[in-house]
């Protein structure tokens, strides 16, 4: 059978593409590709022309069986996403697993990952993390999802566009309090990266002043809740208004 290859593409530097990315991209059989119009101008960039297959949450359990059954007749593949790593907030998961259970053998091209990225350059704790990738887009489910987190010792990672940057951070000062530290990455590896840090209410004033500090596409680190007895108090607090929230 052949090998699956998943291909780590750059997430805005094209000069981060490894050489050995451009290698297995050149010589497999099809780049599955989430959105394979991105993918030709990235190809093309490179001066490569490879046969391109669509896989994106629609269709990703359909195209597995297909691309399964290519692998197991001895063709190898490539598996991208847009930018960054695949399967981290990005299609590929159904591949992977359907390829692993055919007894493939599925093979990483490392590379960039804005997570991983950000986390590097953002002096917060790295040690252990928890990524959380996107928050969901319903204000409820988000605080929901924040509120469960309030006290979660390891430094939080959040994937967030443009659009919602003003609300998450809003909803994290809520959440998580005004004086817990944050670094906000935004556009990395591109012409205006801006690394951002300092309390969550300094850092989303600095964002809802500045129409710049609003475009382009970010990682958000949120500082561990550490053991102290701050955090014990907020934990404290937190099951308190539950309980109360409960008995009503
Ligand atoms: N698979 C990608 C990876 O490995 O990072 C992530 C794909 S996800 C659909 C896109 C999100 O990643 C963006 O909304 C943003 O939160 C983050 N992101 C991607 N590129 C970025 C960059 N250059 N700077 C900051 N964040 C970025």
């Amino acid at each position: 059978p052949g090998t699956l290859h998943v291909v780590a593409t750059p997430i805005g530097n094209l000069g981060d593409l490894s050489p050995r990315a451009l290698e297995t991209l050149r010589n497999v059989a099809a780049v599955c590709a989430e959105d394979t119009r991105h993918t030709r101008q990235l190809l093309a960039h490179f001066g490569l022309e490879r046969p391109l297959l669509a896989l994106h949450q629609h269709n990703e359990d359909a195209q597995a069986a297909q691309l399964v059954a290519r692998l197991l007749g001895g063709e190898s593949l490539a598996l991208v996403s847009d930018a960054g790593t695949p399967l981290v907030s990005d299609p590929g998961f159904r591949v992977v697993r359907a390829a692993r259970a055919a007894g493939i053998r599925v093979s990483p091209v490392p590379g960039a990952c804005a997570a991983i990225a950000a986390l590097s350059v953002a002096g917060l704790p790295s040690d252990r993390f928890v990524f959380e990738g996107f928050l969901p887009a319903k204000a409820s489910a988000r605080r929901e999802r924040l509120a469960r987190l309030v006290s979660e010792p390891r430094t939080l990672i959040f994937y967030e566009s443009a659009h919602r940057i003003d609300e998450a951070l809003d909803d994290m000062a809520a959440a998580f309090g005004d004086d817990r530290p944050v670094v906000l990455a935004r556009e990395l590896t591109k012409l205006f990266e801006t690394v951002l840090d300092g309390p969550l209410s300094e850092v989303r004033g600095k964002v809802a002043t500045d129409a710049n500090q609003r475009k382009g596409e970010f990682v958000v680190m949120v500082e561990g809740a550490g053991d102290d007895a701050d955090a014990q108090v907020t934990e404290g607090r937190r099951l308190y208004a539950k309980l109360v929230e409960h008995l009503k």
